[in-house]
């Protein structure tokens, strides 16, 4: 529940809290990482918000870039909690880099991840240099993350795609255990992007559902409880069909099997 959302029952007006857009592949990372012992140093961007329910994966914010730093400071105070630093591709860019090589100088053993969604996200939908367009649209020379991070020093470099939720936390365990620094680049396009389409949503069978509510703990704003059903808002659904894993009874289905 988030105390600052609550409203006096004399007004029914329904509580809003910011939520990850339907379709956001920052919606798996923190889902991934609230089911973990992990340590989540955050960042500036839509993916503070994974420092909301359902998720409260956030554990530091303090300014653009910090992330990463704040990661390495951790961990050279060695409290042996493992520890990742989660920043955006524009943040990374933005004042992520030289924390990335204060890591790979001082030999730290931190996990960075990216968040390559291949746009700067809530704050202004722009390009970056990771988009290879300027701001007006115009074509730039592209920052290559992978060969960046390995300019910098760091040997271990991984790009996944965050839907591919068990590879991704297999991933991330392995990294945190690992006695270097490693980045893994989550890989997914915004889903507000014009390139990006999913096909039509998705929908709850009720004669399969079995009523756990296991696929609300995504914690997509498209999926709701009603009259003691889970159903999805197929006005809202962007198809992404990340919350099919989320179902072991099959009850989430596409469009095709109505
Ligand atoms: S996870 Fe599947 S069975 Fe459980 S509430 Fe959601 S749709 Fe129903
Ligand atoms: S497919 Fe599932 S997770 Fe994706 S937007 Fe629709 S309800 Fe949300």
């Amino acid at each position: 529940e988030i105390p600052h959302a609550k409203v006096d029952k004399e007004f029914d007006i329904p509580n809003r809290p910011p939520v990850m857009c339907p379709g956001c592949p920052h919606r798996a990372v923190f889902h991934v990482l609230s089911r973990m012992k992990v340590r989540v140093s955050g960042d500036i961007g839509c993916y503070t918000l994974g420092a909301l329910p359902p998720y409260n994966a956030v554990d530091a914010c303090v300014c653009m870039g910090a992330s990463v730093s704040m990661a390495h400071g951790m961990a050279k105070a060695g409290d042996g909690i493992p520890t990742v630093a989660v920043i955006g591709d524009s943040t990374f860019i933005h004042s992520g880099i030289t924390s990335l090589i204060d890591i790979a100088y001082n030999k730290g053993n931190s996990t960075v991840i990216i968040l390559d969604n291949s746009i700067t996200g809530m704050t202004g939908h722009q390009h970056n240099p990771t988009t290879g367009y300027t701001i007006r649209g115009e074509e730039a020379p592209r920052v290559n993350l992978v060969k960046l991070a390995e300019a910098i020093g760091v040997k271990r470099v991984f790009v996944i795609d965050p839907f591919n939720m068990k590879e991704f936390r297999k991933l991330v365990e392995e990294e945190i255990d690992k006695d270097e620094t490693s980045v893994i680049i989550a890989q997914r396009p915004c889903a507000l992007l014009k390139t990006v389409n999913y096909g039509k949503p998705v929908y709850i069978d009720q004669e399969a559902c079995r009523k756990c509510g296991n696929c609300m703990r995504l914690g997509c704003p498209t999926i709701y409880k009603e009259d003691d059903e889970y159903r999805i808002d197929e006005a809202l659904c962007a198809g992404c069909k990340l919350c099919t894993d989320m179902c072991a009874f099959g009850a989430i289905k596409k469009e095709e099997q109505r």
